[in-house]
Formats: structure tokens, sequence, C-alpha cells
């Protein structure tokens, strides 16, 4: 689903290089988890993905079954399938949360020559979809994020996901500033999408999401690399033994 080889990344306003050589397949029906100390880039990862601004790939290549991301903008990639759920999710004053929704839905539908959805219809998914996430109506009718609370914005985050229904998902600290039923809602979320065809990048960095999601591949990122890869035990190593202790052996 998602391949990446390689991959350097350079801030384009500072010679600074964040990605210093990526490589990471993530197979669709698969969770992939990636773990690290902060500043070791995996937000960066993750926004050169979606095609955001300021970054410079140096070396390397990213490709979405195929496709090389790299060379698409930001709205050919959301079309083709990838999904990034933010750490910190934007807040659009001006902009109702479920007319950007509805905008957004089927602007990637009428891009992959699908009809778009009518009114009722809309309704009848966001409703259905929104309910499971315990987002009442009130948040949907608000401008997207704006005064919504930490654990608020990240439901949005995966109502957003749940209505795109995309191939790769990629979700940057989303228990991040959860308490735990908050995130209880939004493991609960991302697994009703797990599915054969779809592939999932869960970055985090404590291990207590990946009791919930349980992940089929963990990746332990340092200093711009993947420096180690395992099953869902190394997550509990993590845990138990720190970071700098692993980045300290593989070095
Ligand atoms: P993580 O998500 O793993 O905590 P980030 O990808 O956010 O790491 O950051 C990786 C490194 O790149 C950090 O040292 C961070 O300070 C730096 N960095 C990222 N974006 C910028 C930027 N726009 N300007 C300056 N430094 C940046
Ligand atoms: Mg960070
Ligand atoms: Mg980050």
């Amino acid at each position: 689903m998602l391949e990446i080889k390689n991959l350097h990344v350079k801030l384009e306003e500072e010679d600074k290089q964040i990605l210093k050589g990526v490589d990471l397949t993530v197979e669709a029906g698969k969770v992939h988890a990636i773990m690290g100390p902060n500043g070791s880039g995996k937000s960066t990862l993750s926004y050169v993905l979606s095609g955001r601004d300021g970054y410079e790939v140096t070396d390397g290549e990213a490709t979405l079954e195929g496709n090389d991301l790299l060379d698409m903008e930001p709205e050919e990639r959301a079309a083709a399938g990838l999904f990034l759920a933010f750490q910190y999710p934007v807040e659009i004053p001006g902009v109702g949360n479920m007319t950007f929704l509805r905008t957004a839905l089927n602007a990637q539908r009428k891009a992959r020559g699908e009809e778009e959805l009518n009114a009722t219809e809309f309704l009848k998914l966001i409703r259905a979809k929104a309910k499971d996430l315990k987002i009442d109506a009130e948040m949907l009718k608000r401008p997207v994020n704006v005064g919504f609370s930490g654990g608020e914005k990240k439901r949005n985050e995966i109502l957003q996901m749940a209505m795109l229904a995309p191939k790769m998902c990629i979700l940057d600290e989303t228990d991040s500033g959860l308490d735990v039923d908050a995130m209880k809602l939004v493991a609960d979320g991302v697994n009703a999408l797990r599915d054969e065809g779809r592939g999932f990048l869960v970055i985090t960095h404590y291990q207590r999401l990946l009791d919930h999601i349980k992940p089929d591949v963990v990746h332990i990122m340092s200093n711009g690399r993947i420096i180690k890869t395992g099953g869902p035990d190394l997550a509990l190593e993590v845990e138990e033994r720190g970071y700098a202790h692993l980045v300290e052996e593989v070095a």
C-alpha cells in the first residue's frame, strides 16, 4: 500500500536534514506503529507524505499503491486515498464542520470519477459515524475545530477519517492529550475501519494506545531513521526500558 525508500528530507528554510534515510513498507490490511523520542522526525514524515509545504525531499521515494506520492499535489494524494490525522488539528474559522466534510468527501469522489453524495445521503452517513464517536449535532455545525477541546479535535479527526474512508491512514499522536475514555473512543473508531484493503500507520509516543489498537508491526524511529523493527512486544519493551536504552543498544 505505502512504500517508502531511503527517504531523505530537509527543511526548506534552513539547511537542516530531518529524515536521513527512512525505509518503510505498510501492507494493505496491516497496522504499523511508529514510536520514538520527541524530535526524531515522526511528524515530519507524516507531513512530507501528505504534501505539506516547507520540506525538501533530497533523496528517496514514496509510493501509494505504486503511484509516486511525492509528485502529487496534496489534494491528489487525498483523492488517491491518503489521509493524515494531525497531531495538532487545524482550526478553520468560518467553515462549518459539516460543510467542510461534505465538500472534502464530494471533491474526492469527483476526482475518482464517483458520483457525489446528495444532502440526504450525506446526512445519513455523517449522523451514523458521528454517533459512534459521540460527536453531537451541535459540534457538526460549529466551525471546524474552533473552540473544540483537545479530545473533541481528535475525535473530529477520526470522524473525517471515517467519512473519507481512505486506503492509507496515518495517525500522528492522535492519543496525545486524551483521557482514557476519549482514547478508547478514538481506538474503537480506528478499529472499526480496519480492513484488508486498508493500511494504517499509527504514530505514538506511548505504548498505551497500542493496547487498544493492536499493531502488526512496531518501528522505532530515532534521529531521522527507523532504527529497529519488531512485533507488538517491541512497544512493551520501550515502555519498560525507555527509548534511551534502545537507541544506545542499536548504536
Ligand atoms: P517528532 O514528531 O518525532 O517529535 P518532528 O518531526 O516534529 O519530530 O521534528 C523533528 C526535528 O525537526 C526536531 O528536531 C524539530 O525541532 C525539527 N523541525 C521540524 N520542523 C521544523 C521547522 N519547521 N523548523 C525548525 N525545526 C523543525
Ligand atoms: Mg513531537
Ligand atoms: Mg510529532
